[in-house]
């Protein structure tokens, strides 16, 4: 690194932080944005800011949003008697894309894994349950990933709901075993959906 001034350095430092990008990238991203004219340094540094301090968690689905409930919450043409429970944010866009879903979601930010000292508490678990209280939720979805952190999840989850007479599927096995629900392609994921099945 000592071969860069220390504001160049700082900047590489920070593209290299960032998921799939390696050091010749980041160093090619930073030569890029002090090429680039200030103004648009500025959009770029803005863009990063105002994400973080507009964007936060819906009230009620837990899912990123720039209002106090998210769209999806609010609607009207949503069924609310189901929902889909997701680890990401991303991962609603995915099935959003499908445009086969209608119910509501929630997104737990993460899953179960005691390897890492994920436990339930430290995802949104609890959110979900206090969503059940009031009787309109007849079917949760288990959508979490088809991985042994996304699967434990789902089954701690389903042995909290089924008690509470409420009926918990799991999505098919249409997304590959061990994967991420982001790769799967939208044809894919709601043949998940449509293939689910009693837990
Ligand atoms: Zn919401």
């Amino acid at each position: 690194m000592d071969y860069y001034i220390p504001p160049l350095a700082r900047l590489i430092e920070q593209f290299e932080k960032l998921p799939g990008i390696g050091h010749k990238t980041a160093r090619r991203l930073a030569f890029y944005v002090l090429r680039s004219p200030e103004g648009e340094a500025e959009k770029f540094a803005d863009a990063i800011l105002s994400a973080k301090q507009l964007i936060k968690y819906c009230r009620v689905c837990q899912n990123i949003t720039d209002t106090e409930i998210c769209s999806i919450c609010e609607s009207d043409r949503r069924d609310r008697s189901i929902i889909c429970v997701m680890e990401n944010p991303k991962d609603v866009v995915s099935l959003e894309k499908t445009g086969e879903y209608h119910g509501l979601y929630h997104v737990l930010h993460g899953a179960i894994s005691p390897m890492d000292g994920v436990g339930p508490e430290d995802i949104k678990i609890p959110e979900l349950l206090s969503r059940l209280k009031d009787n309109t939720v007849s079917e949760v979805i288990m959508a979490t990933n088809p991985n042994i952190e996304g699967e434990a999840t789902a089954m701690y989850i389903s042995r909290l709901i089924k008690p509470l007479g409420i009926r918990v599927t799991r999505i098919a096995h249409g997304v590959p075993v061990g994967g991420d629900l982001e790769y799967a392609d939208e044809v894919t994921l709601s043949r998940a959906i449509e293939g689910r099945r009693e837990m």
